[in-house]
């Protein structure tokens, strides 16, 4: 239910839990992180609060300097680790806020493809959806761009790719999502409150949009592909 990216300079676990604490308020049954470590994708998910999983990230820390994280409001699978964000496929690893309508049609697309599911979340879908496309050829880029018009429903999403540490992509359809801009820093976040502790410059994504960030630029392009500018706004959200 809260959804937090950041590219960052320094190890970002303990930020994208901190951040996500932020987003307590909106209620949640589960939680998880990922980030890239020598370009190798990691994550680390727990059930319930998020002091669970700041013990798995004790007992394990991750050292990555670009990284997602969850909290999860469990809407089709049970509130279990393994139904915990963020979910990988072929190198891409996502988050997701909301629900994807049709994930039962495509999830029979792909297992006719031969994929192999490891959750009963509407979530995964988008991870294999994304994964196919690169497995296929595709670029990170154009493999998200190929995959959010097949998804139905509401939206906010982030990725982070294996082998690159130097992009992050966002999407929002129904559920908000902002891009902040810090200094050779990029994040994206639900709400201006989840990003207040690192930037205070903040874009609004619009219905269909989606952000391409690495850490000193940011490319929004709407629904059609076009490249749009959004308002930079100074939020007045405190830290
Ligand atoms: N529909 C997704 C799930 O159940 C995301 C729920 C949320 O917004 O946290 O995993």
């Amino acid at each position: 239910c809260g959804i937090i990216g950041i590219l960052g300079k320094e190890p970002v676990a303990g930020q994208l839990v901190d951040s996500l604490k932020r987003l307590e308020y909106r209620g949640y049954d589960s939680a998880g992180v990922a980030t890239l470590e020598g370009g190798v994708l990691t994550r680390r998910r727990a059930e319930g609060k998020l002091k669970n999983l700041e013990a798995a990230l004790a007992k394990a820390p991750l050292m990555g300097t670009i990284g997602i994280g969850h909290t999860r409001w469990a809407t089709h699978g049970a509130p279990t680790e393994t139904n915990a964000h963020p979910h990988a496929s072929e190198g891409v690893a996502v988050v997701h806020n909301g629900i994807i309508e049709n994930f039962r049609e495509l999830r029979q697309e792909l297992e006719a493809k031969g994929v192999v599911f490891s959750t009963q979340t509407d979530t995964e879908t988008v991870a294999h959806l994304v994964g196919q496309g690169m497995k296929e050829g595709l670029s990170a880029v154009d493999a998200v761009g190929a995959a959010l018009p097949r998804l139905r429903g509401a939206f906010a999403l982030a990725f982070v790719f294996e082998g690159n540490e130097n992009l992050l992509i966002g999407a929002r359809k129904g559920s908000p999502l902002a891009v902040g801009y810090g200094e050779g820093e990029m994040y994206l976040g639900s709400d201006a409150i989840a990003l207040a502790p690192f930037t205070s410059a903040v874009a609004y994504l619009e219905e269909g949009d989606w952000a391409i960030l690495d850490r000193n630029s940011v490319e929004i392009r709407d629904e059609a592909g076009h490249v749009v500018q959004r308002p930079v706004i100074r939020s007045s959200a405190t830290a």
